[in-house]
């Protein structure tokens, strides 16, 4: 993978990553919880890794929420891009499709031929 393919799809999780946090905080203004103590998205997000996102989110967001910041935890270690299960490389066409992704396309259909 070449940096500026990583830097592409950094850019593709950020977004993604971004788009569910906002998502957290409509929801926080809605029910009155949380709203105006947030200051800044690193505060923000600190709150949404404590016990919050259970709350304000629903399990397929935060199972998401969970994958992407996996996903840029790799990116930093720079073993992202390879299959958790057999540690092939990821297609590129796949991750750019999906950049949450752990598991390539074999992996990922034998898991959920085992029902997950
Ligand atoms: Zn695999």
């Amino acid at each position: 993978m070449t940096e500026s393919e990583k830097n592409e799809l950094r850019e593709s999780l950020v977004g993604q990553r971004n788009h569910v946090l906002k998502d957290v905080n409509r929801h926080g203004v809605m029910t009155g919880v949380g709203a105006g103590v947030i200051a800044d998205e690193t505060e923000r997000a600190d709150k949404i890794a404590d016990n919050v996102v259970e709350h304000q989110l629903g399990y397929s967001e935060s199972k998401l929420l969970e994958k992407i910041e996996y996903a840029l935890q790799r990116l930093d270690a720079g073993d992202y891009g390879v299959c958790d299960e057999c540690h092939k490389d990821i297609n590129i066409e796949r991750l750019r499709a999906k950049p949450s992704v752990s598991l390539c396309i074999h992996c990922q259909s034998a898991k959920e031929q085992n029902g997950r």
